[in-house]
């Protein structure tokens, strides 16, 4: 089996197992202040040191939940709570669902943020909105904006958002699940307000995740209870995940070099595909994540490359799998500006920390067999 789908979810790193697997020893509640309890507390701390030395911040600032879903949610809905719903969501096209759909439900103001057919929020637009912006009208701008998305993998100017939100008060939040690991992530130079961040996209397990939190940022939390988490996130921690977490942290930064010879392997995957057949390589030429690949050869559907490379030992996603397991077609992909039958053969490879050479010229072979048998498919 060919693994090629790292963007969602990342095999773990034998690292984080085996955290996971010690953190099973100590069976103690990390708030209790016996032996066993300070062990467990020792485990949290240390994993949120591990994750905060990964972001360049400060281990105060961060907040464990349950995944990144979780962490964007805390983001949007407590500075909206806390500001009393006196904000305005300015929301970029390309975000994943986590964020869209949590700025949805609260059916507040929100506007939608384009991006250029390279799949790069417009700044002039962001910066027109904010000139035009009233105060008693709009409340306070809180702009969302990922670091890297997670279909085409292509990097958004960060911090020439922040720069600009800024010149307003207003606040920016991060979500940066799929840049952490594969791209430096240091929220100083980011300059932003909150990023979220998710285990297994890294290397640790499925089910957790974190925010991190400029001290003094407007947040409330979403989950109350027992306090934990300086009181943002209630609930006993997740000592496993999050030992796992951290572990993967230490692993993923160790190996970050590794990222830049996916790169070179991408690209010649790339080349090689592109000297075959006439495909679309979403994103290439941009700052995009090193070891995504977006692209689609007009004919051959999504759900047709999934199935058929799926009988060849590949598992590989089209760029929108969602819960359901079902294919749809990219918001991503139409906010682009990409035509829909295009948009509809869209394929999404995503390489990681266990990637071979040799997996991904097999990718290559198998694709480009599989879509001589499509091709010829239609000719007949
Ligand atoms: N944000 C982005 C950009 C993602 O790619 C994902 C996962 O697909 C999430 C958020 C959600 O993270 P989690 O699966 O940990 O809830």
């Amino acid at each position: 089996m060919i693994y090629v789908d790292y963007n969602a979810t990342a095999p773990l790193r034998p690292e984080s197992r085996a955290a996971i697997t010690s953190a099973f020893d100590v069976g103690a509640n990390p708030s209790s202040i016996h032996q066993q309890g300070r062990q467990a507390r020792h485990l949290i701390e240390t994993a949120r040191a591990e994750l905060a030395n990964f972001i360049g911040g400060q281990a105060r600032d961060i907040v464990f939940t349950s995944g990144g879903t979780e962490a964007n949610a805390l983001a949007l809905v407590g500075i909206t709570q806390q500001l009393q719903g006196n904000v305005t969501m300015l929301v970029s096209a390309i975000e994943h669902d986590a964020v869209r759909n949590n700025v949805a439900r609260m059916a507040l103001r929100s506007e939608i943020l384009p991006v250029d057919s390279t799949g790069i929020l417009n700044l002039e637009s962001l910066k027109n909105r904010l000139d035009a912006w009233e105060s008693q009208r709009d409340g306070v701008p809180v702009v969302a904006i990922m670091l890297a998305n997670n279909e085409t993998g292509i990097i958004q100017p960060v911090r020439a958002v922040v720069d600009l939100v800024k010149q307003y008060d207003g606040f920016v939040h991060c979500d940066a699940v799929q840049a952490l690991g594969k791209i430096p992530v240091d929220v100083a130079a980011l300059g932003v307000d909150y990023l979220a961040v998710s285990a297994h996209k890294i290397g640790g397990p499925q089910g957790v995740g974190a925010l991190w939190v400029r001290s003094g940022a407007p947040l409330r939390p979403l989950l109350v209870g027992g306090g934990q988490e300086r009181s943002l996130r209630s609930g006993t921690e997740n000592l496993l995940g999050i030992a796992g977490f951290g572990a993967a942290c230490g692993a993923a930064e160790q190996a970050m070099g590794f990222m830049d010879e996916l790169a070179v392997l991408r690209d010649q995957f790339e080349d090689r595909v592109s000297a075959a057949f006439d495909i679309e390589v979403f994103g290439r030429g941009q700052a995009r994540l090193p070891q995504t690949s977006n692209f689609a050869l007009a004919g051959f559907s999504s759900e047709i490359q999934v199935m058929a490379l799926d009988l060849e030992g590949i598992a590989v996603s089209s760029g929108a799998a969602c819960s359901s397991g079902k294919v749809s077609r990219s918001h991503v992909l139409q906010a682009m500006g990409v035509d829909p039958g295009l948009a509809d053969c869209a394929l999404r490879a995503s390489f990681g920390w266990s990637s071979s050479p040799e997996d991904v010229v097999r990718f290559g072979d198998v694709w480009i067999e599989a879509a001589r048998r499509a091709v010829l498919k239609e000719k007949v």
